[in-house]
């Protein structure tokens, strides 16, 4: 059972119960996680609390030292986290790499918080008055991370919340939990005061018991709809600061430019990573590709098939794979019966991934592509997160607006074109809040906000960028008067 890690120390959990940790590859129990309880919040949340006492009045330019460690910590670590990354969650070295260096980005990000947090201040806002504004961290924020990115996701937040002076508590999802294990490990090893980051494994109750903790100030949420939501609601109703990112259908058009001699293999390549790399298990994941026009979706169907058939399935350890499994085989049931339901409600199968897998010994599905997908069929309003092509075709550019912006969720969306006005055209009306321009996975960069809109983002403050300093401190604003005999104010 892996252990938890409160106010410097590893610690057991008081869980009676826990999960196994699988590789998804080969199924091989790789540990257990336990489901921890309230009592493991409260021994968490309050070593943040005393924690919080000093650690808000070191001064930035110290806690950030602590930042600059880490960084070179987690390069030389790179390697081992990636691998660890591929075993618990099935994504390729390659995928998991990637993830690696975007969680050092958010470090590196995070290490300006001395500029990043700077307040202001203004001379004379009435005569002989002058007032300053100043940003201070809050106390005890709580992460609360999903199973897709082991390390990227869980970074998109606590480098900056402890990095403004609040004190942390995780929780890992409890699938893929072995990759925040070695983060803290790392974090132990550059003297990191004890209680500014403390990890606690668990579900669903570790949550609850987050959300309704009364010293906990913020919860930074990732993951599906539902439960963000919940987290949402619940966290916000005992007077959290919440930013609850959700689930996802993404949404990516093809204008007929986009597919001309020059533009067309492109197209297809980027469009096919976003849906079928990290076996489509990622947020930013493409899920319908809509050709605008008869001959854009003629020259799609071609080119996604040609595309899909050429990308090795396999252990995401092997370099020749492309693409590795899904992460459970609960999560392959429920993807192989959206395919059939679809192929009930009139979609065609152009390449069926069910078939070819039976000799691989983990979860696996291959790219699968169908065609003539309708706006009412289950699978075009569900998001499926699986290597699952939805082809469909529409009129005009303004019909496919009209498509993504009638669907719930708007995490992203992506326009393939050579047109600048049109581009400017879909920028300015479509509802999905990060949106890619020939780019298929459009994910913000640390330094950017990250976050979608409508049911894909419960709060008013996105992850990382400049927008996130806000979440993490409370503004205080001072107005000054001295009295001076000697000012040409003094009455
Ligand atoms: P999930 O919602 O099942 O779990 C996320 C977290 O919530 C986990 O830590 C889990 O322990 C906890 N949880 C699960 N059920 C709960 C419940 N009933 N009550 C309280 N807590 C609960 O999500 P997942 O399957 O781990 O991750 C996949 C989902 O995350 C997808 O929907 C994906 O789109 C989403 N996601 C979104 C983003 C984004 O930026 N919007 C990024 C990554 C993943």
């Amino acid at each position: 059972m892996i252990k938890n890690f409160i106010d410097g120390n590893w610690t057991t959990s008081y869980a009676k119960e826990s999960v196994d940790v699988i590789n998804p590859a080969n199924c091989e129990v790789l540990a257990q996680t336990p489901l921890g309880t309230q009592e493991d919040v409260n021994s968490a949340v309050s070593a943040a609390k005393k924690a919080f006492l000093t650690w808000r009045s070191t001064p930035a330019i110290e806690r950030i030292q602590y930042l600059f460690k880490l960084k070179s910590e987690l390069e030389k670590h790179a390697a081992e986290l990636s691998l660890l990354i591929t075993r618990e969650h099935g994504k390729t070295l390659l995928e998991s790499k990637g993830s690696v260096r975007r969680a050092i980005q958010m470090v590196e990000t995070a290490t300006g918080i001395p500029s990043l947090m700077m307040g202001e201040n203004f001379e004379d806002i009435a005569r002989g008055i002058d007032s300053s504004s100043i940003k201070r961290p809050i106390g005890v924020f709580a992460g609360i991370a999903p199973f897709n990115f082991p390390a990227m996701v869980p970074f998109w937040f606590w480098p900056f919340a402890i990095a403004c002076g609040n004190t942390y508590v995780l929780k890992a999802s409890e699938r893929v939990p072995l990759t925040s294990l070695k983060i803290f490990e790392i974090l132990d090893n550059i003297g990191l005061p004890k209680g500014v980051m403390n990890l606690v494994h668990g579900g669903k109750d570790v949550v609850n018991a987050l959300c309704t903790h009364k010293d906990v100030k913020g919860i930074s949420f990732v993951g599906s709809t539902e439960v963000a939501e919940h987290v949402y609601t619940t966290a916000c109703a005992h007077g959290k600061r919440v930013q609850a990112l959700g689930g996802a259908k993404n949404v990516m058009v093809v204008l007929p430019d986009a597919m001309d001699e020059t533009t067309q293999s492109k197209t297809i390549n980027s469009s096919v990573d976003s849906i079928v790399g990290c076996a489509g298990e990622r947020c930013l994941a493409g899920s319908l590709l809509l050709g605008v026009k008869e001959s854009t979706y003629e020259k799609l169907k071609i080119g996604v098939v040609n595309k899909v058939k050429s990308i090795n399935v396999g252990s995401g350890e092997d370099p020749k794979t492309h693409m590795g499994p899904l992460i459970s085989e609960q999560a392959r049931e429920r993807i192989c019966r959206l395919v059939s339901r679809a192929v009930e409600q009139g979609a065609k199968i152009l390449v069926d991934g069910r078939e070819g897998v039976e000799h691989l010994p983990g979860y696996f599905l291959k790219p699968t592509v169908l065609c003539d997908v309708e706006k009412h069929m289950e699978i075009a309003q569900v998001e499926v997160f699986g290597p699952v092509v939805l082809l469909s075709k529409t009129e005009s550019l303004e019909s496919a607006i009209s498509w993504i912006n009638e669907i719930p969720y708007a995490n992203t969306t992506t326009l393939f074109t050579n047109s600048g006005a049109s581009a400017r055209k879909f920028v300015y009306e479509v509802d999905p809040s990060m949106i890619g321009i020939n780019i298929g996975v459009p994910a913000p960069m640390s330094f950017f906000s990250f976050g979608g809109s409508k049911t894909s983002f419960y709060g008013d403050v996105k992850a990382h960028g400049k927008e996130c300093i806000n979440f993490f401190t409370e503004t205080y604003t001072t107005i000054y008067r001295w009295y001076d005999e000697s000012s040409i104010w003094a009455e």
